[in-house]
């Protein structure tokens, strides 16, 4: 298999301690025989929790977001050897809700992904355009730039799992076609072939987001440039071993 599907799901500011281990500890049977790698990224301060109730099963846990220092005065932020030293696999960086609401530009995504590359974190990096970009025809631009900046600098492209996420398909309800998503996540894998070299672009994962569900997601994955799913609505419920189980 050239590339492994990968099924993360990104919790953003929902659940709690209990509500996010009875989950985990549902999900667990339903997902235990999945042909994909399984992520759950959830907010930070459940991760303890989450990590052990994930244990022994194939659910790994990921953060929603990184500093880009290892340590210092940044009131509020978290570096990638915390993350690090309480299990955490996977991290989202640069999702649209960061870049909408909390000032995340290309250039600071870029800083922390070198952080967390450097601390062996498996980065998802969120690309996407909103809708007024898109129907003036500037959704390739804004890929590119997003690409060309916030990769800035990677050494190993394969190291970096790509979430293309649409802004206005996220929460919704609105999912991009079968047809749209994969014409633009092909988009992606050329960009990141001119970008680093065709070859590794090949072997990059790249996920589509934006209200991704139990209903459409067999004809999504079925396209052939995309590798999986970053979840996030559905991630709070059941419905995501349904997801996880795409393919059965
Ligand atoms: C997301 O937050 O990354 C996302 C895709 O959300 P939703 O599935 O709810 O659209």
């Amino acid at each position: 298999m050239l590339r492994k599907p990968f099924i993360a799901g990104n919790w953003k500011m929902n659940m709690t301690a209990e509500s996010g281990a009875k989950l985990i500890e549902e999900l667990k049977p339903l997902v235990k025989d999945a042909n994909c790698d399984v992520a759950l990224c959830v907010p930070a301060i459940l991760i303890p929790a989450m990590v052990k109730a994930a244990a022994g099963s194939n659910i790994k846990i990921g953060a929603e977001n990184v500093h880009w220092a290892a340590s210092g005065a940044f009131t509020g932020e978290i570096s990638a050897e915390m993350l690090k030293e309480y299990g955490v696999e996977y991290v989202i960086i640069g999702h649209s809700e960061r870049r909408q609401y909390f000032g995340e530009t290309d250039e600071t995504v870029n800083k922390r992904l070198t952080a967390a590359l450097a601390a062996g974190l498996k980065p998802i990096v969120c690309v996407g355009e909103t809708l007024s970009e898109r129907e003036s025809g500037e959704t390739e631009k804004v890929l590119y730039r997003q690409l060309a900046e916030g990769l800035k600098g990677v050494e190993d492209i394969k190291k970096i799992v790509i979430a293309y996420e649409p802004v206005w398909a996220i929460g919704t309800g609105k999912t991009a076609t079968d047809e749209q998503a994969q014409e633009t996540i092909a988009y992606i894998r050329k960009t990141l072939g001119e970008l680093f070299c065709p070859k590794c672009a090949e072997k990059v994962i790249i996920q589509y987001g934006g209200s991704m569900n139990a209903g459409n997601c067999k004809g999504l994955m079925a396209q052939p440039d995309i590798d999986g799913g970053l979840i996030g609505g559905a991630s709070l419920k059941l419905d995501f071993a349904k997801i996880v189980n795409f393919d059965k």
